[in-house]
């Protein structure tokens, strides 16, 4: 016991690596307690903890039990990235392993591979870069992408003297589309919307991401004022004229835009303040009648 709890202390110098750590017995797949001086088989069962009620493809738990050896894996739940360190321990020749377990999503970063990797793993680097900054829904950038990228643009056109714009775009009505067609049928909707908006941007320059909901941020770098509302404008003309085919149903939407340019004689450099601004002149697009670019 006094080993254990030497141990217990020692991994508290590591509290900030993990979120949960628990101690597992990866034959019977039941996640263990510590009582006074024993060990106790819970009757958690340790692969619950991922929602899928059914054993891990790849359980680093077994292997470092088998190997006996550390072993490390990434997971991926529900829009989080997980990474998850299994550690064999030896205790009353009991064999166990702790499992420390840390949702990486906002801490993770994947470097760019190299060319000793194969080409599997680099793809999964790849694969795991992506889903960091992507919307899972529509494949354009998150939320989180705007929050991390749009201070570096914002910079970058201050040091080259370079006008901004970014464009907000927020489908009118999208509350109806969803009462009248069912939400899933809404969901093809917002991934055919989203394909709209990326075909009017320029590859590798603009950039185009899910704000939230039905609610979209287009980044257009060395874009003055007029050419943005023009690009807004054909995008609404776009929007207002296709016909949404989806579920079988033939749907029409229109969408409103708010455009904003940050430049040189404009004061607001910051995401928020550009964010606040851009968001006001969607919102006056919506209440001069919606389907417009102000
Ligand atoms: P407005 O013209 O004022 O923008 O009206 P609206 O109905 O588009 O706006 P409101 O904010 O009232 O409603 C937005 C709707 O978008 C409600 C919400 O259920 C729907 N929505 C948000 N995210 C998703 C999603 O991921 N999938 C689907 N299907 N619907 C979504
Ligand atoms: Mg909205
Ligand atoms: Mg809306």
């Amino acid at each position: 016991m006094q080993k254990y709890e030497a141990l217990l202390d020692k991994l508290k110098i590591f509290e900030k690596m993990y979120d949960v750590m628990r101690i597992v017995d990866p034959l019977e797949k039941r996640v263990v307690e510590v009582s006074e001086d024993k060990f106790i088989k819970s009757d958690m069962v340790c692969y619950n903890y991922w929602n899928r009620n059914q054993l891990c493809n790849n359980c680093i738990s077994i292997r470092a039990y088998k190997e006996n050896d550390t072993f490390f894996k990434m997971e991926y739940k529900e829009g989080n990235i997980f990474m998850i360190t299994a550690v064999p321990i030896e205790f009353q020749g009991n064999c166990l392993v702790i499992e420390l377990i840390k949702n990486t999503s906002k801490n993770m970063v994947f470097g760019e591979g190299n060319s000793d990797c194969d080409s599997k793993t680099l793809t999964m680097i790849e694969y795991m870069n992506q889903v960091a900054i992507k919307d899972s829904l529509t494949g354009l950038y998150n939320r989180r992408y705007i929050d991390e990228r749009l201070p570096a643009e914002l910079l970058d056109a201050s040091l080259k003297g370079e006008p901004l714009s970014v464009i907000f775009a927020d489908i009118d009505f999208f509350k109806k589309i969803n009462d009248t067609y069912g939400h899933s049928t809404g969901d093809l909707v917002l991934k055919e919307f989203a394909k709209e908006l990326e075909r009017f941007t320029r590859k590798d320059v603009d950039w185009v991401a899910r704000f939230g909901g039905e609610e979209f941020l287009i980044c257009l770098p060395e874009t003055d004022l007029d050419t943005a509302k023009g690009l807004a404008e054909n995008i609404r003309d776009r929007i207002e004229k296709k016909k949404f085919e989806v579920s079988g149903e033939t749907i029409n939407l229109t969408c409103s835009f708010g455009v904003h340019v940050v430049c040189e004689d404009n004061e607001c450099k910051t995401v928020d303040g550009v964010i606040k601004l851009v968001d006001e002149h969607l919102y006056k697009a919506k209440n001069l009648g919606r389907n417009r670019v102000e």
